[in-house]
C-alpha cells in the first residue's frame, strides 16, 4: 500500500485513486507521474506512427501529416522517399509532380511549397543535412515547433520539448494538467510537469490514448485505465 495524490492509501498498482476533482498545483506532479505510469503500462510500444528511416524522411512525413492521418501519409511516403532520397533531390523536384504525388494528403499546394522551401534551405544552410537544434529547425520554411520537436525527439535523440498536437492538447485539458489551449503554453506546462527523459514518450502515450480511448467526441471512459483519477471521467 502507498499514499496517492489524494492522500488516500491504495494498492501498489495504484488503480484505486478515488477522487475526481480539480488538482492543486502541489498535487499535479504526483498525479502526472501516476498517469504516465499507467499509460506506459497500457501502451508499452507507444511510438510515432509515421514510417521513416532518416531524419529527413521524418521531417517530410511530419510536414505531410498536417490535417492528415498518419496512415494516409504512410501510403504516400514510400514512393516519395524512393524518387527523392536526399534534400538535394527534393529541392530540385518539379512542383507539379510533387503536388500530384502528395495530393491525397490534403493542402497539397501549401505542403509542396513547404517541402521545396525546406529542402532548399537544408541544402543551402546545412549542406543537405537536417539540422539538430530547435532554432535551426524552426528557421526552415514550413517547420514549426511541433514538427521540430517530432524530428528532434524521434529521429535525432534530442529531448528539447514536448510535441503538442490536437490529441496531446485535448488530453492535457481533460486530464487536468492545464486549462491552456494554446499549444505553446500546453507544452510549457508539460515540460514543467514531466521529467525531461519522458518528454518524447509522453506525447506518444497521450496520442496513442487519444486515438484509441480518449477520443475527441465520445471518450470511452468505461474502458480507460485512468477513469478513477481523471477529473473528466464520465464513469
Ligand atoms: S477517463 Fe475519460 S476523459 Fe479521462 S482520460 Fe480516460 S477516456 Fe479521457
Amino acid at each position: 500500500m502507498r499514499k496517492t495524490v489524494s492522500g488516500k492509501l491504495v494498492a501498489g498498482s495504484g488503480r484505486r485513486v478515488a477522487r475526481k476533482r480539480k488538482l492543486s498545483r502541489k498535487e499535479l506532479p504526483a498525479y502526472a507521474e501516476e498517469v504516465l505510469r499507467r499509460l506506459k503500462a497500457a501502451y508499452p510500444d507507444a511510438h510515432t506512427e509515421l514510417d521513416f528511416e532518416t531524419p529527413l524522411q521524418l521531417l517530410i512525413a511530419t510536414i505531410l501529416s498536417a490535417q492528415c492521418t498518419d496512415k494516409r501519409v504512410n501510403m504516400v511516403t514510400p514512393e516519395l522517399f524512393r524518387v527523392f532520397p536526399t534534400a538535394r533531390d527534393l529541392a530540385c523536384a518539379e512542383a507539379a509532380r510533387l503536388e500530384e504525388m502528395i495530393r491525397t494528403t490534403g493542402f497539397f499546394r501549401n505542403k509542396t511549397k513547404s517541402l521545396l522551401g525546406m529542402s532548399a534551405a537544408i541544402v543551402e544552410r546545412h549542406n543537405g543535412e537536417v539540422p539538430r537544434t530547435m532554432a535551426e529547425l524552426v528557421a526552415l520554411p514550413g517547420v514549426g515547433r511541433k514538427t521540430a520537436n517530432v524530428v528532434l525527439g524521434n529521429a535525432l535523440g534530442v529531448n528539447d520539448g514536448v510535441v503538442v498536437d490536437t490529441h496531446v492538447g485535448r488530453l492535457s485539458n481533460r486530464l487536468g494538467f492545464t486549462s491552456e489551449t494554446d499549444p505553446v503554453k500546453v507544452e510549457q506546462v508539460l515540460m514543467r510537469l514531466i521529467p525531461r527523459d519522458d518528454w518524447v514518450i509522453v506525447s506518444h502515450l497521450l496520442i496513442f490514448h487519444g486515438r484509441r480511448i480518449c477520443i475527441a467526441r465520445t471518450p470511452r471512459c468505461a474502458e480507460c485505465v485512468l477513469n478513477d483519477i481523471c477529473p473528466s471521467s464520465r464513469v
